[in-house]
């Protein structure tokens, strides 16, 4: 028996959710809710995705556009174990009561406050927090690049860890975000980001800091870490974040020499071995990027702010539901139909 998931807000996550859980063996997409007729709502009925108004979205609209719709939002819960709630920053909390009274599980994202659910999430870091509960929330794009690279960073042992993050303004599809032009530090410090890292690995020693930049690829981490038990070289460093899923390294002879070459590459991967889209799941690391001096450990990731959760959010509902033994299975039949590092 699958699990029949709903997905709640068709946007720049939700999309890629769907699209995602709709390649699981384990899981079954029963549809999705979008509050407005659009591209995106018309993308779905051609993925043969049944479609449901969400919000006050007025079913009208969907009629007039031509775009069939199997009913509302809580007809779709209805047909679900489980919704992924992948709507704006703060209105998943507001969904939650609906989803409460129709008795289905339910997912946030990391937009959401972490007492919206029962626990916070990231595969690598704390799978099994996740097993059986009613209840989770995926951490945010940079969360869980940084609980990704702690996972690895952990058997060093961290004795400090300050990361300064370099954010895209705005999602590429999104035309009235900013700044165009110019670096806005986040007044914020510590930022919102080491706290929220913590809701996952409760002891973890990080400070983060932020800054806004006018880009839409990807997000860059600046990370300077303190090791107890540093390793003899880099490329121990190097060779353990190679070995691990959801990593991918860029060696010096391939020419990346920042974000624009990754999503080059991603372009380039689309279509091939499988590979679900032109997204970067993975944290990215250059490997002349990572350097040891002592006990001190430098090194850069770039995060696919568009992307990086998905993978989390179908390991999230395998927790929930018991549906793997252990996160590292999960984890390989995720990647595997996904198409992306280590598959
Ligand atoms: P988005 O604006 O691209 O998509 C949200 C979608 O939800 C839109 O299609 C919107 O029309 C729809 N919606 C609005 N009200 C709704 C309602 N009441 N019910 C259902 N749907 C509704 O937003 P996003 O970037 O996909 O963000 C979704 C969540 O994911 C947020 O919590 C965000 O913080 C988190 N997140 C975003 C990113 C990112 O970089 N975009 C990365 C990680 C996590």
């Amino acid at each position: 028996m699958k699990v029949r998931v709903a997905v709640n807000g068709f946007g720049t996550i939700g999309k890629r959710v769907a699209d995602a859980v709709a390649r699981q063996s384990d899981l079954e997409l029963v549809g999705v809710a979008k509050t407005r007729a659009s591209f995106e709502a018309r993308r779905a009925v051609e993925r043969g995705y049944p479609l449901y108004v969400a919000g006050s979205g007025d079913p009208q609209r969907f009629a007039d556009a031509g775009l069939p719709v199997a009913g509302r939002l809580p007809d779709l819960l209805g047909r679900a174990d489980v919704v992924i709630d992948a709507a704006p920053e703060d209105v998943g909390r507001e969904n939650r009561a609906l989803y409460q009274a129709a008795g289905v599980r339910a997912v946030y994202q990391g937009g959401e406050a972490a007492d919206v659910a029962e626990a916070s999430f990231s595969a690598l870091a704390n799978f099994d927090a996740g097993r059986g509960k009613r209840s989770l929330r995926v951490v945010s794009c940079n969360t869980t690049g940084i609980a990704r690279a702690a996972s690895v960073l952990a058997r060093w042992g961290v004795e400090r860890w300050d990361v300064t993050l370099v954010r895209r303004a705005a999602d590429p599809a999104e035309s009235k975000r900013g700044p165009i032009n110019g670096i806005v530090p986040t007044f914020e410090m510590p930022s919102h980001h080491g706290p929220d890292v913590r809701t996952i690995l409760p002891d973890l020693p990080i400070a983060t800091t932020a800054v806004v930049v006018p880009t839409t690829l990807m997000h860059v981490h600046v990370n300077h870490v303190r090791l107890r038990r540093p390793p003899a070289s880099a490329a121990e460093v190097v060779a353990a974040f190679r070995a691990t899923p959801r990593f991918l390294v860029f060696a010096p002879w391939e020419g990346v020499d920042g974000t624009p070459q990754v999503m080059e590459f991603a372009r380039d991967r689309a279509g091939e071995r499988g590979t679900a889209s032109a997204d970067v799941m993975e944290n990215v690391l250059w490997e002349r990027g990572v350097r040891l001096t002592g006990s001190e450990l430098y090194f850069f990731q770039a995060i696919h702010q568009e992307s990086i959760v998905v993978p989390e959010n179908v390991d999230a509902l395998r927790a929930m539901f018991e549906l793997a033994p252990n996160k590292d299975v999960s984890i390989a039949a995720t990647d595997r139909s996904l198409g992306i590092a280590h598959a």
